[in-house]
């Protein structure tokens, strides 16, 4: 029987992450879903996967510290002996208005979206490397290239992401690891259901498809980036939102 291939996602507990660790579970990966708060039954989650015939390791920690990120990554060595795919998923928005932001929400976003990104990605290259086989799919957004009122610090992370991927992809591809990012638009999760319906209905007519986007939906091309069908492509910034950025 062939070997189980092994996804590592941050932020698997809920939204995109935990979306995109049910793909890769049904595609038949281990799955090592992170997590940082008690907020969702992640045990319910790791029953629910272990259904479809695969294995599941929660590993809670905080991507922004170095500490946790070093402790997550050597348990899925110790339980899975290797990561195949790595999805930089873990992100948060402390949305504001620049002129009313505050040092400490601008520094966390960026120590948990962009200097988690760096950590981890660290942390699991040493083991591709070995490997010479890895896949890095990180999650940027719409606006890390657009730009959004309120999000200066979101879209600072974001578009910091887009360069690290790019400068990661052309460090490691001569070790047959690929790169990509994707980028987001307008998704149905807890990070968006904060929004008020007036915005929602506004933010829905400026998208060309007309509608947000699913979890599922961006959890596909992620599935299909960190797949051999995507073997040349290593890179690339992938928009999924339903046009609103062309
Ligand atoms: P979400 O529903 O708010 O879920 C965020 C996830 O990140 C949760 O699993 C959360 O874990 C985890 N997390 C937060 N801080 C963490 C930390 N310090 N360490 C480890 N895990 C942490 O968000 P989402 O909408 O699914 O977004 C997922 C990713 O897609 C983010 O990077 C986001 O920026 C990006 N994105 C989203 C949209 C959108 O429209 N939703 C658009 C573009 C890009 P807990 O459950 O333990 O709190």
């Amino acid at each position: 029987m062939e070997e189980r291939k092994v996804v590592l996602v941050t932020g698997g507990s809920r939204g995109i992450g935990k979306e995109v660790a049910e793909v890769y579970a049904d595609n038949g990966y281990d799955v090592a879903i992170n997590y940082v708060s008690d907020k969702t039954d992640v045990e319910g989650i790791k029953k629910e996967f272990e259904g479809k015939g695969v294995k599941c390791l929660l590993v809670k920690g905080d991507v922004s510290k170095a500490e946790d990120v070093q402790n997550m990554v050597e348990e899925v060595i110790s339980e899975f002996g290797k990561i195949d795919v790595l999805v930089n998923n873990a992100g948060i928005t402390r949305d504001c208005l620049l002129m009313r932001m505050s040092e400490e929400d601008f520094d966390k976003v960026i120590e948990i979206n962009l200097k988690g990104t760096y950590l981890v990605t660290k942390a699991v290259t040493k083991y591709m490397m070995k490997k010479r086989q890895g896949s890095i799919i990180n999650l940027a957004s719409v606006v890390g290239v657009v730009g959004n009122a309120g999000q200066a610090n979101y879209s600072a992370s974001k578009a910091g992401i887009i360069g690290f991927t790019k400068s990661v992809a052309k460090e490691l591809a001569s070790r047959n690891i690929r790169a990509n990012a994707v980028a987001p638009g307008f998704i149905a999760t807890d990070m968006t259901s904060v929004l008020k319906d007036e915005v929602k209905e506004h933010i829905n007519s400026q998208i060309p498809l007309k509608r947000m986007g699913t979890a599922r939906e961006v959890a596909e091309v992620i599935y299909f980036l960190g797949s051999d069908k995507s073997s040349y492509v290593t890179g690339q910034v992938i928009n999924i939102d339903g046009g609103m950025v062309m």
